[in-house]
């Protein structure tokens, strides 16, 4: 089929004339052709040498056919060696906004723990934590380091880049009221399952409303389907959180709680001197 497209259909010696107005670009040259051209180059293309501003070392460059006149002011060692620093002056930059988000949302209490002294086969086994579906359930008596050991596994996870929402429980019922008063319950609660960590701290503890337990189940269970984890601190055991909790939401809140979850078990009370 002949081409009849004028813009596609130019013959040999149309093409040249073009060429030459420097409208198109020429073909890459070949062979001998190309051997000459290199042998003829401009004298702006000619290799110089040049002094590193770093170390002071002397290197060739050749200057470069789009851009004859730049020249670099270090020499590749160099030039490796500055984008590096650059590299790490922007991860020091990310890594104090990390810091700084956790500092923002960890109590004063808790951000001055010594890991040190809290029990250092439970710190490993809740460190040992990976991020995934399966959310952490912390669960003892008071005083056994549950919340302090959390708070570290939180550090680690918001410094590896995850968004993290904690609340303890009394502060969860008082945004909760306040949101659903605000009429914009709904749009928090799902915002809350859509963050990568949401943390519950010492739940159970206290008696929660109906309306912030319903809530709070509806959270859990969203977050599940959506299978997004939970790390939470269950300040007693089973049986007496479900007493706490309204009969007919807090056994399936906790079974689905343990479904949800890996356990780890607190039991000797961390040394309150010390810790
Ligand atoms: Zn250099």
């Amino acid at each position: 089929m002949p081409n009849n497209n004028p813009m596609t259909s130019r013959t040999g010696s149309e093409m040249a004339e073009r060429s030459t107005s420097g409208d198109l670009q020429l073909p890459t040259p070949i062979g001998m052709e190309a051997k000459l051209m290199k042998e003829c180059r401009h004298p702006d293309l000619l290799p110089v040498t040049m002094q590193c501003r770093d170390c002071g070392a002397e290197f060739k460059f050749e200057p470069f056919r789009m851009a004859p006149r730049w020249r670099p002011e270090v020499c590749p060692e160099c030039a490796d060696k500055r984008i590096e620093a650059d590299w790490a002056a922007q991860n020091e930059g990310i890594e104090a906004a990390h810091l700084a988000r956790w500092e923002a949302i960890c109590p004063p209490l808790y951000q001055e723990t010594d890991p040190g002294l809290l029990n250092q086969a439970k710190l490993k086994e809740v460190l040992a934590w990976e991020y995934g579906p399966k959310g952490l359930l912390l669960v003892g008596q008071t005083a056994t380091g549950k919340t302090r050991t959390a708070w570290m596994l939180l550090k680690k996870l918001i410094q590896s880049g995850l968004y993290v929402e904690a609340f303890d429980c009394m502060g969860f019922s008082h945004k909760c009221s306040r949101m659903f008063g605000d009429f914009v319950g709904a749009e928090w609660i799902e915002r809350l399952v859509g963050v990568d960590v949401v943390y519950l701290d010492d739940l159970g503890k206290g008696k929660l409303t109906e309306r912030v337990e319903a809530e709070m189940f509806g959270l859990i269970e969203r977050r599940c389907a959506q299978k997004r984890p939970i790390i939470a601190t269950l300040n007693m055991t089973g049986q007496t959180m479900q007493s706490k909790l309204t009969t007919d939401r807090g056994e399936p809140l906790v079974r689905r709680l343990r479904e949800f979850c890996s356990q780890v078990v607190f039991k000797e009370p961390l040394d309150a001197s010390r810790a």
